[in-house]
Formats: structure tokens, sequence, C-alpha cells
């Protein structure tokens, strides 16, 4: 089977009958047979979904219609993502046999798109983790380099698409964990500004912070799922009515003169030398495609991980309050109400959730509310004021997307600090609410993948897709 499939190449085959979807759904699923027990990048499969929709688009082929946009094309969903009927665990214990009712919005449109979902993947348990070592589930490994991570928390969609068993995927950026991963794993990654996505039937972590955004191998294809996903839902109001341009038809113009702010803070302290020569080779393709470099200052970067683990754990411990095992999954019995509580939680939630739940609760209690919540928010204000300034100035942000190259399992976990200090360089857009993307940016020693990231304004995804495929047709992937 060819594993390099997009999702132009799916339209044509279908089209012009060389496969059938249900044929390409079946080729996918072999590949899954043999590569998953390696990686462990899948979960739960979902064949009878699967093949109910692939004979349906086989049914739209063999009747003459109009193919819908992504007709056919096998994807992946993170499995803190609802999905009806099939198992949704978040990567837990405390999920570990809970079937959603309904499906997350997202996953709606891409399979009214046309989409075939073969199943949900592993991830940190909740989201939280830049490693997917916390899941319940068993690590990920990375395709490129399985003694390694594929990163996290949306690991095993990243790995997935990088292994070719899936030709895009679904994951989940709060602080990082879509882009990240896309860098460690090779393949382009994008979260889309907030509220872009509806977050409907996304399990929450950190509800101000959360965004749902495509893996796929191509930008091309990242764009054509993200004008899938993207748009107004009333099931969610902070979803934005702001229209979606068409972000194909906005790829392919030239980007000569176009202003690209490096802010030096994103190139400090703490930075592999091998990602730092590697960003600098892809600024590099920007100044050769005519684009105009600028380095600027962003003055609260320094201050965006403390911020973002004040923020994102005080509102995971509030979202993580309603599993106490009587709405859902695991239940630990026990002679009182409260102990039963007690148990539950204390079986079904792994050491970083619980690590998480503590924190968030003390920033959040009487007497800490104002030294450390109240403050954080005001932080994050400043620091989307950096951003607000930085496109007075610029039009996009060019940035490494981690510090580092993939690390090797175990390599972080007996020290949560470090493993927080993966995220430095995408927490700040995240806190700021605007859209970012990772495009592969060469590999260190030939094995190890760099990312480049991507931030535009607030909406301005069509702009970030623009340079993301300048960059990509130029050869950044191989610099
Ligand atoms: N790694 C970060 C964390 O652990 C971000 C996770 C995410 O984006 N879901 O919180």
């Amino acid at each position: 089977m060819n594993a390099a499939w997009t999702i132009d190449g799916v339209r044509e085959a279908l089209g012009t009958k060389k496969i059938s979807a249900r044929e390409l759904a079946s080729d996918f699923y072999k590949r899954i047979a043999e590569r998953n027990q390696e990686l462990n990048a899948y979960l739960t499969l979902s064949e009878e979904r699967a093949y109910l929709q692939a004979d349906r688009i086989d049914g739209l082929v063999a009747a003459g219609k109009v193919l819908p946009p992504l007709a056919g094309v096998p994807i992946a969903i993170k499995d803190v993502i609802s999905t009806r009927g099939v198992r949704t665990t978040c990567g837990s214990k405390i999920l570990e046999n809970y079937i959603p009712p309904y499906d997350a919005t997202a996953v709606e449109r891409l399979e009214a798109a046309g989409a075939v979902m073969l199943g949900k993947t592993n991830c940190d348990e909740f989201a939280m983790g830049s490693s997917t070592e916390n899941s319940a589930y068993g690590p990920v490994r990375n395709p490129e380099s399985t003694d390694r991570v594929p990163g996290g928390s949306s690991g095993g969609s990243a790995a997935a698409v990088a292994a070719g068993l899936a030709v895009a995927s679904l994951g989940t950026d709060t602080g990082g964990s879509i882009r990240q991963p896309g860098s460690f794993c090779g393949i382009p990654a994008m979260m889309g500004s907030y509220g872009r996505v509806s977050r409907y039937g996304l399990i929450a972590f950190a509800s101000s912070l959360d965004r749902i955004g495509p893996f796929a191998t191509s930008t091309r294809d990242v764009a054509a799922v993200m004008g899938v996903i993207a748009g107004r839902d009333t099931n969610d109001s902070t979803s934005t009515t702001a229209p979606v341009p068409d972000y194909r038809a906005a790829m392919g113009k030239p980007v000569k003169g176009l202003r690209i702010g490096i802010p030096k803070e994103y190139f400090g302290a703490g930075m592999d030398e091998g990602v730092r020569k590697k960003i600098e080779a892809g600024i590099a393709v920007f100044e050769k495609l005519g684009c105009e470099l600028r380095e600027i200052h962003m003055a609260h970067t320094d201050y965006a991980i403390a911020t973002y683990y004040i923020i994102a754990t005080a509102e995971a411990s509030s979202n993580l309050a309603r599993y106490d095992g009587v709405r859902y999954g695991l239940r630990v019995e026990a002679d009182s109400l409260l102990a039963m509580y007690r148990k539950t939680r204390g079986a079904g939630f792994g050491a970083e959730v619980k690590r998480r739940i503590v924190l968030g609760t003390y920033v959040l209690s009487a007497g800490y509310y104002d030294a450390f919540y109240l403050k954080g928010q005001r932080v994050r204000a400043l620091i989307a004021q950096d951003f607000r300034e930085a496109f007075s100035k610029v039009d996009v942000l060019v940035t490494p997307t981690s510090p580092v190259p993939p690390f090797l399992l175990g390599e972080r976990t007996s020290d949560p600090l470090q493993m927080y200090l993966a995220d430095i360089y995408t927490v700040t857009g995240s806190l700021a609410g605007v859209p970012g993307i990772s495009v592969p940016c060469g590999k260190i020693c030939g094995k190890l993948p760099v990312g480049l990231q991507i931030f535009g304004p607030a909406f301005g995804e069509a702009r970030v897709l623009l340079l993301a495929d300048a960059f990509e047709q130029a050869g950044g992937a191989s610099v």
C-alpha cells in the first residue's frame, strides 16, 4: 500500500475507480495491524463505523455523484474527542469504559465531509503532558525513531499520520499538544485561533485554552481539514461567527514582502544547538522567498510557563470535578459517599492528573486566589498584548516549536518541571488565543525532526497557512 496518501490522492483514486473507499479503509487497517502493536498510536478501532461510511462513499462514486471534500479519507481522532458509540477514554482509567452518547461537532463535520474514521488515538491522560507517557494505556513511540517519544499530548494522532496509519487526524492543543507532537513526528500540525473550531464534544482540560486542530502530511491537507472543521457552532458559545475563508484558495500566492517577526526571547538558553541551526536555516528559506525579517521583542515571554500552569491547572481542577463515580465512568464502591469519591478518584486518575488537581485547587482557594490565579490572569493579558503589539509591526512570527528534538522514552518522566519546559515556545500563543502551525524544518542527524512554528494574528489562519505552504514548497522540510 502507498503510505503517502494525500487528500487529493484519495479523491483522484476514488474518482478514477483505482480503489474503493472500502478497499482503502481495509488497507489502512492492515497497516495498523502490522504497526500499532509497536507504536501504540491507536487505542480503539471503529471498523464498523468506518466501513459503513466507506460504503456510503462508494455508493456516491457508483452513482456518479459529486464527492464531498474529504470523501473516503481515512482519519484518526484523539481520544479526548467524543464519538457516539465509540469508547472515549481520555487516556485515563477513570473513563476506561465510557461510551459517549453523541459526536463532537468536529467529528460530525469531518464525517459529513466524507471522511472515514478509523479509530481513536492514544494521548496523555486528559491531554496533560508533552510526551504521551502519561497515558494509562502505555506510551506511544515516535515512528521516526522508536526509542523516542512522539511528543504530546496528542502523540497518538501525530504518530498515526507520520507512520501512514491515517491520512489526517485531529488532536487538541491547550499549551502545545498539537504543534509539539507535529514537530517531534516531522509533520505539519495546526492550532487555529481560540473560537475558530467548535469545542463541543471535546472533553475539557482547560476550557479557556483548549482547541481542536489537524495533523496531516502536507500543509495543503492541514488546510483542507481546517476548512471543514472551522466555523460557528451553536453548541459552543465561544465559537466565532467570523466567516471561514477558503484556506486552500488562499495558498500559492507570492509571499514576497511579507514581514516576519523573529522574537529574540524564543532563542534563549535551554535551546538545543541542533534545533537552533535548523531554525536558522528555515528562516533563511523565508529570506530567499523575499520575506522581510525583523527582530522583535516580546517582553512577557519568560512568564508564560508559570502563567500557563496556574491557569490550566485551575481550570482543570474545576473541569475534572465531574469524575466522581456517580455521573461518568469508573466507580469504586465504599461505605460512605465521601469514601466512594475518594476511592474512585484515587484509583481512576494517574499521578500527573492528581498533581494538577491539587495545584489547581490550591491556586483557586481562598487566600491564594488573588496571589496566584488573579495575577496569572493579569500576566496572561500582558502576553496577549505582546502579540497584539507584535502584529502591529509584522505579519507573522516565526519561532522554533520546541527547544529540543524528540527525547528518549523515560528521559523526562521523573522531573515534571523538565517536562513542562518542553512547551516554552508554544504556551505563549495558547494564552494569547492566536493561531499557530508547526511545519517540518529538517532533521538533526537525519532522524530527529525539528519543527518551525508560525504564529499569526487572531483569525489570521489563511496567512499562516500561506506562509507554511510557501515554506514547504521551497523545500523547508529538508533544510
Ligand atoms: N504539555 C502541556 C501540558 O501538559 C500542554 C498540553 C496540551 O496542550 N494539552 O499541559
